[in-house]
Formats: structure tokens, sequence, C-alpha cells
């Protein structure tokens, strides 16, 4: 799987690039093949208004009637020559003929004769540039006169080349962004997916130690407690079946931890909202988690300043909410653990203020944490388990009472999470 992944992109990458190299090799050939499709119209429309050049000297500049090819090409052969002509004649056969093959670009025009003196000019003719104009004779082949060629210079704008094949360049740029951003979002969800299969296996990794420490713990109380020894002995049969109950009440803890978050999840959750006192409830946890603080070595202050302080909220959510974020403060600490719980009162609600002096987080991590799953690499603090689902739990509880939920954090220095809760209502 690990070597696949750079293998789809990498031919994905060359095939992309492959179709554009063709793409643009085709457009050129395409360029090509129109720019010498444009000298044969070109040239096609010179044979033609030489055609129609001697028509009209055969029908309105002569007054002989001509019966037969032959007797028509001795009288070219003999007679013709362009001074019969004026400009503004040339100028508009050539006209015609050059819109009748769809050449629409201006032109200029010259005819010379065989002493290379112009007998007829456009007024804007190149005369420098006369070798890399179209010419064609004028002139029968076996004119009994001079030779005359006709010069014709059509400005070859590559304008109106690419412009003929306007609809071709813009398909093939528009599917070529089409396939390039098709590719783009086919890597994205890839790496998406990987990430949550990644996510997902450390969750089961996680939920498998967090439920077989437990597991082993009653095990080994249960042993002990068939053993002859003990089975006589009150004492030690309190204290093992405590030990079960306290690993039973830890393993309940977890599974109600992943059913909240399926809870969550299915949009299930109903609170029960009632009015509460929220020093009173925040004095209730705080003083629960006491012994973890303690085994810490570290230290709790309450500083509740809200001069209103009556919220209505869902007891039991509410105190998980306030459990889990002073869990986390004790969890990702460092040695002289401190942990300030503040409230006051802002904008019509309570603000809560937990506040340690942890390992705090860069902005990458404050950024994911209320992700379900998320967990940040929290380097030798990596034992720390946890199911990374805490924070979404209580982000979704906080706003589910209409409150918000903010981090602030610096990392080696500490974390600072406000959240607010609506006061009971007048
Ligand atoms: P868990 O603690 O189970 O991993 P949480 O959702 O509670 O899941 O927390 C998500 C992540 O946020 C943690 O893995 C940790 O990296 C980070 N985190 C949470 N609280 C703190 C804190 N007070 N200090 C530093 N990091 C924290």
């Amino acid at each position: 799987m690990k070597k696949i992944f750079p293998l789809i992109i990498v031919l994905i990458t060359l095939s992309v690039l492959g179709i554009m190299v063709i793409q643009m090799s085709w457009i050129k050939n395409a360029i090509t093949l129109k720019r010498e499709q444009f000298k044969r119209e070109v040239e096609k429309s010179m044979i033609d208004a030489r055609e129609t050049i001697y028509d009209r000297f055969l029908t309105s500049k002569t007054t002989q009637i001509f019966i037969g090819e032959n007797s028509r090409q001795n009288h070219l052969k003999e007679a013709f020559t362009v001074q019969f002509f004026s400009k503004d004649e040339i100028q508009q056969i050539l006209e015609t003929t050059l819109r009748k093959n769809n050449i629409k670009q201006p032109f200029e025009f010259a005819i010379y004769n065989i002493f290379n003196v112009p007998i007829l000019s456009s007024d804007g003719f190149p005369q420098q540039e006369r070798d890399n104009t179209f010419n064609i004779l004028v002139t029968p082949d076996n004119s009994l006169r001079a030779q005359e060629v006709l010069y014709l210079y059509v400005k070859e704008d590559k304008n109106y080349i690419i412009s003929r094949m306007a609809w071709m360049i813009t398909a093939s740029i528009l599917f070529t962004c089409i396939i390039i951003s098709a590719f783009v979002l086919t890597i994205r969800t890839m790496f998406r997916q990987k990430n949550l299969s990644e996510i997902k296996s450390d969750f089961i990794n996680n939920m498998t130690h967090e439920l077989k420490t437990p597991l082993a713990t009653i095990s080994l109380a249960i042993d002990a407690l068939t053993n002859d020894k003990v089975i006589h002995d009150t004492d030690k049969i309190r204290y093992y079946s405590g030990m079960i109950k306290e690993e039973n009440k830890r393993m309940n803890k977890q599974v109600e931890k992943i059913l909240q978050a399926a809870r969550i999840e299915r949009q299930e959750i109903k609170l029960n909202l009632q009015v509460l006192d929220a020093h009173e409830l925040i004095a209730k946890v705080t003083d629960n988690l006491s012994l973890q603080i303690q085994d810490k070595n570290g230290s709790l202050n309450l500083k509740l300043g809200a001069a209103k302080h009556i919220v209505q909220a869902d007891e039991v959510h509410f105190s998980n909410v306030i459990f889990n974020l002073l869990d986390n403060a004790i969890k990702y600490s460092k040695d002289n653990l401190h942990i300030d719980v503040e409230t006051l009162n802002s904008g019509g609600m309570l603000a809560i203020k937990i506040k340690d002096n942890g390992i705090g987080m860069n902005k990458e991590t404050q950024s994911r944490i209320f992700e379900k799953f998320y967990r940040a690499h929290t380097g030798n603090l990596h034992n720390v388990k946890g199911f990374g689902l805490g924070l979404s739990y209580v982000k979704a509880i906080v706003e589910a009472h209409g409150g918000k939920i903010k981090v602030e954090s610096t990392p080696g220095k500490g974390s600072t999470f406000t959240f607010s809760i609506p006061l009971q209502s007048a």
C-alpha cells in the first residue's frame, strides 16, 4: 500500500504530462497544416485570378469573338499583357478571388515585367519583401510578349491561423484543466483516506490498549480471589473486589466515551437542561480530580469571579466538559503542574477558562484538536493514552448549549481553553 501510493501519483503525472505533450504536438501539426492550407488557398486564388484576368481580357479588352480553345490560347499568346488593365481592376479581381477562397486578410500586389520594373503596384506593396511574397506568371507560358509576373503579398497573420483553430485550442486547454483538476482531487481524496485509515488504526490500537489493561487487572484479581489463602480473608476479598469494581468503572468510562462519540456522530445528543450553579459544579468536578492532581504534585487554583453563575445546562454533559478539559490539563502536563480555573461574565454568558502550564500545542495542533480522533504527537509524552475523542465531544456539547469554545496555547508553556455557557434566562 505504501509503495502503491507514490506509484499511482507517478503514473498519473506521467500520463497527464504525456497527454499534454501529445496534444501540444497535435496542435503544432494542425497549425502547420493550416498554414499550408492557407498557402494553397492563396496560390489557388492567384490561378483563379489569372483565369479571370484572361476571361476579362478576351471578352472586354478585345473586340474579337473566340470560338474554341485553340484560338483563345493563340490570342492570349500573341496579345495578352497586363497593361490592358488598371490597378483598380486587378485589385478588384484579386479581392474577389481571395474572398472566394476564404482569405480575408488585407493584401498588396504588384506586377513586374521581365526587366524587374513594376507595371502596376498597389500603394502599400513592400518592394523589399518581394522575394517573400507569392508569385505567379501572368502571361501565358508560351507568350510571344515579354513575361509579366504577379506578386501577391498577403499578411499571414498568426492570430488568424490560431483564431481559425480557436475552438480546438480552447477545448484541449479546457479538457487538460479538467484532467488536472480531477487528478488533484483524486490525490487529495487518497491522502485524506490514507490519513483517515491511519487515524482509525491508531484509534483501534488505543482502544485495545485501554480495554486490555483493566481486563488484565480484573483477570488477575479474580485469580487472586479464587486462591485458597485469599478466599477466607475478608479484607483481601474486599480489596480485590474493590479493584475489580474500579477497573470495571474505568472500562465503562472508556466505552461510554466511544458511545458518546457515536451519538454525536448520529446527532443523537439530547440535553436535559436544568438550572445549575456553575460554581458549585466546577467545585465538585475539581474535587473529584484532586487525587490525580496530587499524584502529579500539582496544584489547582479556583478564581470563580463571575457575579452571575447560575446557568441553564445539562448537568451530566456540563460536568463531563469540565472533567475532560481538566483531565487533559493533567494528562498533557510537565512537572510543577498548575491549573487555574476562572469564571467571568461576558456577553450575557458565563465564560469558563481552564489554564494549564503543560506541554502546550503548536498552531497546526490547535486547529485540529476539536476534530474527532485527532491526537497530537506529544513527543516523550506519547505514552499518554486517549482516543482523540474528548475535545470533539466537548465542542459538540458546548455548541449544543449555544456556547463557543476556543483554545490559546504556546508550545512548552501551556494552554488555555475558554468556553461559554448561557446563563439562566430571566
Ligand atoms: P485525547 O486526550 O484522548 O487524545 P482529546 O480530544 O481530549 O483526545 O485531545 C486531542 C489532542 O489535543 C490530544 O491528543 C493532545 O495532543 C491535545 N491536547 C488536548 N488538551 C491539551 C492540553 N491541555 N495541553 C496540550 N495538548 C492538549
